[in-house]
């Protein structure tokens, strides 16, 4: 009889104790520090993570399947997992767009390159990007190695949802203290990463001296370099934007090692815009006539901005005609100069 209790009382505790860690497991995360459990059970994930992606050929880390990754998990760890990234990172604090979750088709395998740190040789790990944007790239570093004798080299391109949700858990874990909110300042969720667009992707950049502004080295190590005092004035002529400045709107931390691709036309005449809107004032242009205002668009980087001085020109505008159509009015024209941030690169990354 007396036995009998005692299994009882001690199945009651064995149960209340699932009961309870069930909750803390299952629990809304809280966003500044996960319950012991939480941690428990992502630290797990990442080992099996970290296992996962470095035994894959080196070809394939950058690209590993979200999918894959899951599968290594077992029930637990996959629900703890599913919870976080189904959370919507504006509840974080970051306030980009969502990208995408498909993979580009026109990626361009980026071989290693090499780089010196502390005396020893390193070298970049096996990277993909558009081929738009790898081609704006070496041009760049063409240019820079012309001006400076110096070049940068690409640490990471484009990553597959799967890897970018390594790389939270990794950061979760390693550098942030199990707080997701502190996460998602550096590191977004998948599909929500510029190194995940399609077209508009990122690049991170390294220096020939290992310098990349990651930790234990510090964004402004980054800034100090002249090769980012020239991206500065010059990335944007390849068609290259700083995405996070310091206070930047996204609620992304400074990073300026990293800066992503603008396909040329629209999301430079965006920039134009902003430019030319600032000469003028108001966000439109002055038409000439009558006091009317004409809303332009087309304008291209670097190039004059012509505004419409003859209701020929007018016409042309309103009717949606390409920007040819105008008359050069020599008195009334603005040369645009794109800022190295992009002021809209929402509209631009999606
Ligand atoms: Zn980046």
């Amino acid at each position: 009889m007396r036995f009998r209790s005692y299994a009882l009382a001690v199945l009651g505790l064995v149960l209340v104790g699932l009961l309870a860690s069930g909750y803390a497991v299952f629990a809304k995360p809280d966003y500044d520090r996960l319950n012991f459990l939480q941690r428990f059970v992502v630290w797990g994930v990442l080992a099996k993570w970290v296992n996962q992606v470095q035994t894959l050929p080196e070809e394939n880390r950058v690209l590993v399947d979200y999918d894959h990754l899951l599968g290594q998990l077992n029930f637990i760890e996959k629900k703890v997992a599913q919870q976080i990234f189904s959370i919507n990172p504006r509840e974080l604090g970051f306030q980009g767009p969502f990208h995408s979750l498909e993979k580009p088709d026109n990626l361009v395998k980026i071989m290693p390159q090499a780089y010196q740190q502390s005396g020893k040789e390193f070298s970049t790990d096996i990277q993909y990007c558009p081929a738009a944007s790898y081609n704006d790239y070496l041009k760049m570093m063409a240019r820079m190695r012309q001006d400076l004798g110096r070049e940068l080299f690409i640490e990471s391109g484009y990553r597959s949802p799967g890897y970018q949700a390594y790389a939270f858990f990794l950061y979760l874990v390693r550098n942030h203290d199990f707080s997701l909110r502190k996460t998602a300042r550096l590191n977004a969720m998948p599909g929500y990463s510029e190194h995940q667009a399609p077209v508009n992707n990122a690049l991170d950049f390294i220096n020939a001296d290992g310098i990349n502004g990651d930790d234990p080295q510090t964004p402004e190590d980054f800034e100090k370099l002249p090769e980012y005092q020239w991206l500065l004035r010059h990335a944007h002529q390849f068609n290259f934007y700083l995405s996070y400045p310091r206070d930047n709107q996204w609620g992304v931390s400074f990073e300026p090692w990293h800066w992503h691709w603008e396909k040329p036309v629209s999301p430079r005449s965006i920039a134009c815009k902003k430019q030319v809107e600032r000469t003028i004032g108001d966000g439109s242009i002055d038409s000439g006539l009558k006091g009317e205002k004409v809303k332009r668009e087309n304008v291209m980087a670097g190039e004059e901005v012509f505004f419409p001085s003859s209701p020929f020109d007018l016409l042309a505008q309103l009717s949606g005609r390409s920007r040819p159509m105008f008359r050069r009015n020599p008195d009334r024209t603005v040369t645009c100069d794109c800022p190295a941030v992009s002021p809209n690169p929402v509209s631009s990354a999606q």
